[in-house]
């Protein structure tokens, strides 16, 4: 909605005294993918400053921007359109302008890209809805007040409800609005005006705390030093699933909300994480702001505006979270900080954990990483000593660690069509007589990972993607996992038109439940994946379930892998641990082991000890064996020296370039272009161009190329040069991926 500006600077909102102020030129930066800012000027006798949201033309449009600078001066004063106006919201602050071109730079974007994450709700930059609402003023009736029954109504309902708008009062009590404002002219009703935001209620930091051990209470000591001080830090909170690290850094925020500054919480894939909500409203009675991509229009207006304004002290949120227009953020924690989902991998392509890293730094802010299993890059600053690192060895309140087993798949055969051995089906027999709960974990949706004719062995392959489709028998559909496209299972193989021919070959957590339902009659069965659940509030009623023993085996996906709190769950089966294993990514092991670590945490989390069954078809996997022997750091240090060996990240740099385009021909052409132009140093060693693995995503094809260097060199100004220096048609796009985690 476009407003009229008029009104607003008639307000008299920083306009300049003097006419000679007059018209001056600035630089407004716009959410466009643009080279730079675009100059304007303001208009006659308004002074604008850096950071600024302004609507200005642009084309035929009108677009909100911040005012970025005084302009680059490469056009005529005189052939400038002006500014229409200011909206009515605190300016943009200088550390997070700083912030976005500095993400930018990293990137190898262009800062309105990155602007246009910080300002994703256009609407909140409007003034909000003010209302009129009624209220008991508290003064005696004047003299020749005459009471009626509707008046009395009135008066009533307004002295025990909150206040209310007047047609809201009258409606509710079945009168005419007159009768309501005949009240507010006596004088007995009040009309103030109140703004649809201003009502939350927010966090309490006085609250007391859970009493904290003696660990607890070091590393939460440590941390709100680290907030008193008011500096930049990096502080790893390295402790076991289930340490209590949640309540510990909650201190943290505690105290930076004690300072009058402002907090974020970072979490992958915020919407499933209702129990870490629950857990915030207790401890602080009252729930924070939250950010993530589920949330209304209305609740993304109003979030934004009060962080904008500083009225939200804390907010929690998925990656964007990072980029709101705080206005002075004193504090960032980013839990599970290994988690591969803080990698963005569309549009701008960032690491929310390093971009957090880099906000802490430019805002001279501690910031807290919080993983049972943190990343070897977290890991090699702490022993390079750039980041500091407080441990918490021991489950709250004399919990056990799970006791984990791997089953050796070489011996313990599977029947055919069966993924559960028999010492995994002992153990879950044992666990339900115990009325115990188990789960089953196996991170792959649907079916079968492979539906093919047991006539020609024809598979069904997505016409989109690289990707063969995978039947979902819930649905009773085949579906491609990339693009979402799903179509009936054929009746006929559509290659040698046999009929019923299609076979499923593997599993995956369908079958696993179809397999358990049959071993187990008796026991409750629910299937936890992203797509059998249809949205966060089915995954907080099944959670919510779990808790109160409504079910006594799930199957999941990696979904319920993190962060739940299932007292009564002791027993955790790993249907398949090597499947993460297989392929080039220089991160399979990390992350097989930091996921399959996560899923045993879930074990033996309250009185009742917890264990784990690996099923392994190489059990001497040294992620096998670091996860059975629990000898995580000797691992980690095995894969840092292979990745030294290879220099690779962390200790040589890598990004990707990633050419795609709907003609398959204009993008080889475009890579091999690339190719030849690639910057020549002994430094810098280029890879491809080849078809990327999934070579056809979303009916665009795919090429990648690859630049790895040592760590003293700086990509960013040579991708930059080369990209400048290398003309593609428009048809085709490069995407640059700094410190690349998807290789797909
Ligand atoms: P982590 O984040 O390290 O996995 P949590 O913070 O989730 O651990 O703690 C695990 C469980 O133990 C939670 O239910 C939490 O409320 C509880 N807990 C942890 N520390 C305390 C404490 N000092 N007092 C009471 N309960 C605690
Ligand atoms: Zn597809």
């Amino acid at each position: 909605m476009v407003g009229d500006g008029a009104s607003f600077l008639g307000k008299g909102e920083a306009v300049s005294g003097g006419g000679e102020a007059g018209a001056r030129r600035v630089g407004v930066l716009l959410p466009l993918p643009l080279p730079g800012p675009y100059d304007y000027r303001s208009p006659e006798g308004v002074v604008l400053q850096p950071g600024d949201y302004v609507e200005v033309p642009f084309g035929p449009r009108r677009l909100a921007g911040v005012v970025w600078n005084d302009g680059a001066g490469d056009l005529d004063f005189g052939r400038l359109r002006s500014v229409i106006r200011r909206f009515p919201v605190p300016p943009l602050p200088e550390i997070n302008r700083r912030f976005i071109d500095w993400v930018a730079n990293y990137t190898v974007s262009p800062a309105g890209q990155v602007l246009r994450m910080a300002i994703s709700v256009p609407a909140a930059l409007e003034a909000p809805r003010v209302t009129v609402v009624c209220r008991p003023s508290g003064k005696a009736a004047p003299a020749g007040f005459k009471e009626t029954p509707a008046r009395r109504a009135v008066l009533a309902l307004a002295a025990e409800g909150p206040p209310r708008a007047a047609a809201e009062l009258a409606a509710a009590v079945g009168c005419g609005p007159a009768v309501v404002r005949g009240l507010v002219e006596a004088g007995v009703l009040e009309a103030v005006p109140q703004s649809s935001e201003e009502a939350s209620v927010q966090p309490n930091w006085t609250l007391p705390g859970p009493v904290l051990s003696e660990d607890q209470q070091e590393a939460a000591a440590a941390l709100r030093a680290a907030v008193a001080a008011g500096c930049y830090s990096v502080t790893l909170l390295d402790g076991v699933t289930g340490s209590g690290k949640t309540e510990v850094y909650f201190e943290a925020i505690a105290a930076c909300l004690a300072a009058g500054r402002q907090a974020v919480a970072l979490l992958p894939e915020i919407a499933l994480s209702s129990q870490w909500l629950d857990r915030f409203t207790r401890r602080f009675g009252a729930a924070p702001a939250l950010w993530h991509s589920e949330l209304t229009g209305g609740q993304r207006r109003a979030t934004w505006r009060a962080v904008a304004e500083g009225r939200a002290g804390i907010v929690v949120g998925a990656r964007s979270a990072l980029f709101l227009p705080y206005a002075d953020l004193g504090l960032v924690v980013v839990d599970e900080e290994h988690d591969p989902a803080f990698k963005q991998e569309e549009g701008v392509i960032y690491h929310a954990r390093d971009m957090a890293v880099a906000r802490a730094w430019l805002g001279g802010i501690p910031i807290i990483l919080a993983s049972a299993t943190p990343s070897l890059e977290t890991q090699v600053n702490v022993e390079s000593g750039r980041y500091q690192r407080l441990h918490l060895p021991d489950r709250h309140g004399g919990a056990l660690l799970p006791e984990i087993q791997v089953i050796d798949l070489r011996r313990q055969k599977l029947e055919p069509r069966r993924w559960i051995a028999p010492p995994l089906r002992r153990a879950l027999a044992e666990t339900l007589e115990a009325g115990e709960q188990a789960m089953v974990f196996l991170n792959r949706r649907g079916y079968a990972p492979l539906t093919l004719c047991r006539a020609c062995g024809f598979r069904l392959q997505c016409h989109s993607c690289s990707a063969w489709l995978v039947e979902h028998r819930a649905s009773q559909r085949l579906q491609c996992h990339h693009c979402g496209y799903a179509m009936p299972i054929p009746d006929l193989c559509p290659n040698c038109e046999k009929a019923d021919s299609f076979t499923a070959c593997g599993p995956g957590v369908e079958r696993i439940a179809e397999e358990v339902a049959e071993l187990f009659p008796q026991a409750r069965v629910a299937v936890m994946a992203s797509d059998t659940l249809a949205g966060p509030c089915a995954i907080d009623a099944l959670v919510r379930r779990v808790t109160e023993q409504d079910v006594d085996l799930l199957i999941g996906t990696q979904i319920m892998a993190k962060g739940h709190h299932f007292p009564m769950l002791t027993l955790v089966g790993v249907v398949d641990a090597d499947l993460g294993l297989a392929g080039g990514d220089m991160r399979a092991a990390e992350r097989t082991y930091q996921l399959l670590h996560q899923v045993s945490g879930r074990a033996g989390r309250a009185e009742r000890p917890g264990r784990v069954l690996l099923q392994s078809y190489m059990p001497e996997h040294p992620v096998i064996g670091a996860l059975a022997s629990g000898d995580r750091d000797r691992f980690l240090e095995a894969e840092a020296q292979e990745r030294q060996y290879g220099h690779l990240p962390p200790f040589g740099r890598l990004a990707a370039l990633v050419v795609s385009g709907p003609e398959m021909e204009a993008v080889d052409r475009a890579a091999i272009l690339l190719g030849r132009t690639a910057p020549r140093s002994d430094q810098i060693e280029i890879l491809g161009p080849a078809p990327a693995p999934l070579a056809l995503l979303r009916g665009r094809h795919r090429r990648r190329l690859l630049v790895r260097a040592p760590r003293s060199v700086v990509l960013q100004p040579v991708i930059r040069a080369w990209l400048a220096a290398t003309p593609l048609p428009s048809s085709v796009r490069v995407q640059v991926d700094i410190d690349p985690y998807s290789f797909l």
